[in-house]
């Protein structure tokens, strides 16, 4: 079987000696795909080094399939990914302890290791994903991009909706690495707990998160703090002005009660869009944007990023026109859509059309909404 390592790193150097020593190989390694520009045209283990349009191009039908070698498992996704967009799909993975364990890679029959899986038996992870628990925010920054300034009513998700949208979840995603439950203001949510727990119970290795403004940290309930602790999930701490002003106070009670927090530096500014984008400039735009791993969870479906369906939401209030196919294109329906865990991470990592909706960013002072809520707050003109 003559294949291609993809990766000429540490992992990749690793594959090659596990293959070189074995006393029986099967495996016939005839080349390494690596896109550094500095190893073009080099040669590692008397192997050519070329990059993924070469490959693509030139090599492809000499080799049998792609193994891809690198230890981080997230950006061996993404170099799946870059064969897949280029329609190829005979890739196999390296399992994820085996750098830790040194573990063989080949048998002793001299063939691939029955854990060195073909791309159609692993399921992907999911890089990220967040989820609203309550849309409604006690804070109310003038500007908010979540929109939880024009909220007034205190309505929170269904917990049974938002298990069975993990169950389809999970059918396509073998993990999530990080799950953030935000709003809004979480803990306006007396169920938080019950949302905690679900998460941990579908995603057991995933590194759940509470992202709160903090300020009523110090007074949740006692089964809140049993929920945090027993699913050992994290509170994000967003440090606005009243949050650092009553920092004492939550620390102390994080201290108190064995929390784990993160807090970040003081937020002093928040941004609005200079007027809508271009589908000409979309790209650039998603490529300069923050929120464009934030993929966001609502409902039964799976948001390319919160501002899909929160614009579309809103777009009374934003005076705009997004139809409900638009929406759908920019969106994956968990329970009656049909992509499988790979199309959706082929997707969500690629510019998407919906980004014509944004452009550049203009900073202001961070402030509470005091006055009547205009649109311009979001889109200055
Ligand atoms: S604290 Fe966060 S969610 Fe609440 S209004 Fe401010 S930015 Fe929005
Ligand atoms: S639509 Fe695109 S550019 Fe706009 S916030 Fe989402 S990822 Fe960023």
């Amino acid at each position: 079987m003559k294949i291609a390592i993809y990766g000429a790193g540490n992992c990749g150097e690793y594959v090659i000696q596990e293959m070189k020593s074995a006393p029986i190989s099967k495996i016939e390694v005839e080349l390494i795909i690596d896109n550094n520009p500095y190893l073009l045209g080099r040669t590692k283990h008397d192997l050519p080094i070329v990059n993924l349009e070469e490959f693509i191009n030139i090599y492809q039908k000499t080799v049998e399939c792609v193994l891809v070698a690198v230890w981080d498992l997230l950006r061996a996704q993404e170099m799946a990914v870059s064969l897949l967009n280029k329609n190829y799909n005979n890739i196999y993975f390296l399992p994820e302890n085996m750098c830790e364990g040194a573990l063989p890679v080949l048998a002793q029959d001299g063939k691939l290791m029955p854990y060195v899986k073909h791309i159609s038996l692993c399921k992907p992870v999911l890089p990220y994903v967040e989820y609203h628990v309550s849309d409604f925010c006690n804070l109310k920054c003038k500007r908010c991009g979540h929109f939880s300034n024009l909220v007034t009513e205190k309505v929170f998700p269904d917990i049974r909706e938002f298990s069975d949208t993990l169950y389809e979840l999970s059918k396509r995603f073998r993990n999530i690495k990080m799950f953030r439950l935000m709003g809004g203001e979480p803990f306006m949510n007396p169920d938080l707990g019950l949302f905690i727990y679900e998460v941990k119970k579908v995603f057991p290795y995933t590194d759940i998160r509470v992202v709160s403004n903090g300020l009523l940290l110090p007074q949740i309930s006692e089964q809140t703090v049993e929920a945090i602790t027993e699913c050992r999930a994290i509170i994000d701490i967003s440090q606005y002005p009243p949050t650092r002003r009553m920092i004492e106070k939550i620390i102390t009670f994080v201290q108190e009660k064995n929390l784990k927090i993160e807090i970040g530096e003081e937020i002093t500014k928040f941004f609005a869009q200079k007027g809508l984008g271009t589908a000409e400039d979309s790209e650039r735009i998603w490529t300069n944007c923050a929120s464009k791993k934030c993929h966001f969870l609502r409902g039964k479906c799976l948001y390319f990023c919160p501002a899909v369906i929160l614009f579309y939401e809103n777009q009374e209030f934003l005076e705009l026109n997004i139809t409900k196919e638009e929406l759908h294109k920019n969106s994956f329906d968990l329970v009656d859509g049909e992509e499988n865990g790979w199309e959706i991470l082929t997707r969500l990592l690629c510019p998407f059309e919906f980004c014509k909706y944004c452009s550049d960013k203009e900073w202001f002072d961070w402030s509470i909404s005091k006055d009547q809520v205009r649109k311009e707050d979001w889109f200055v003109e």
